[in-house]
């Protein structure tokens, strides 16, 4: 076969502009960073607009995440953090007197590898299409990351409620399902015993025990760590279904706790869906727990991936002693 010169430079040149068209394409469809969107906007904690905004930041600075906020029509509660720490480009949404279904909220679950849920107990219920957009998001093989008042959240939304494991508060009670924890020789145990689901006494620090020390989130971690300030969630119930715990947290009596080994991290298998679950991160200070930030990013990794890359870093807590990390304003 003959080609004669032009024929053969234009063909090389057609061809080289086609491999770089081809690299830079590859390298924007999203440099394989993981997509998550926090999800937040009612929630009974004053502080939710910092904690969306703080674990944005931290999120970020790992360089393994692109991170969007998808906000709902919010409540007076947090007025002031919204100001402060008011997140670029997240459309204006309605200021409520009382929490109420927002008709327009609607995030486009499916672009994202991740959901994280910053709503707390005082959350309306969303409107039927977006739950079932949410649901079949789930079973598919989306990620959820729910952490302490997230648990409180659409009581009578069944499916919820399967994808968290337990949950407080919002009238639970044992047609819910069981109260779980682990008993003094370290056992789990299901305990169908009729009674109101949740609650906590005064803040203070408390141990971590991990329970699962082959799981990707715990993996590595001390066997016990003391977190910094914070509500101890006690006495969670629901379907608990597909449901591991990672880690649980002594609620001591002295403390008005149930004398129990309460799960304080856990894992749901949701149909494809994977969900970890944090009791912890009632305000700033608990948030800025290196324990509770570790666990946070590699569980939204986790959710995500099935994977965790992340290293334990080196100011991790000890058993006796809390580690904070300080959040760059
Ligand atoms: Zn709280």
């Amino acid at each position: 076969m003959y080609y004669n010169l032009k024929t053969v430079i234009v063909f090389f040149i057609s061809t080289m502009v086609w491999i770089s068209n081809f690299s830079q394409a590859d390298m924007e469809s999203s440099g394989s960073k993981i997509n998550v969107l926090i999800i937040d906007g009612q929630n009974n904690h004053v502080q939710w607009p910092k904690i969306s905004y703080m674990l944005k930041k931290e999120m970020e600075k790992t360089g393994l995440f692109n991170v969007d906020v998808e906000r709902s029509a919010y409540t007076w509660n947090g007025e002031e953090f919204l100001e402060k720490y008011n997140i670029e480009g997240i459309p204006e949404t309605e200021a409520l007197e009382k929490p109420k279904e927002d008709p327009n909220y609607s995030p486009d679950f499916k672009a994202y590898d991740v959901v994280i849920c910053n709503f707390g107990w005082n959350a309306a219920p969303w409107p039927e299409k977006t739950k079932e957009h949410f649901e079949k998001y789930m079973v598919n093989g989306g990620g959820l990351v729910v952490f302490h008042a997230a648990d409180n959240s659409f009581p009578k939304w069944e499916a919820y409620n399967q994808m968290i494991g337990l949950g407080g508060w919002g009238d639970r009670t044992e047609k819910d399902g069981p109260y779980v924890y682990y008993n003094e020789a370290g056992e789990e145990v299901r305990d169908s015993a009729p009674g109101s689901a949740g609650s906590h006494g005064p803040q203070h620090e408390y141990q971590i025990q991990v329970r699962e020390t082959d799981h990707p989130i715990t993996k590595g971690m001390p066997k016990i760590w003391m977190h910094t300030q914070d509500e101890l969630y006690d006495r969670l119930r629901g379907p608990a279904k597909h449901m591991k715990i990672l880690a649980t947290a002594y609620s001591d009596s002295e403390k008005k706790g149930t004398g129990r080994h309460e799960p304080a991290l856990m894992v749901i298998d949701y149909g494809k869906g994977r969900v970890f679950h944090n009791i912890m991160g009632h305000a700033d200070y608990s948030i800025e727990c290196v324990g509770f930030l570790t666990s946070m990013l590699r569980g939204i990794e986790w959710a995500a991936t099935g994977k965790v890359t992340q290293e334990i870093p080196k100011n991790f807590p000890t058993a006796q002693k809390s580690s904070s990390w300080q959040f760059d304003e």
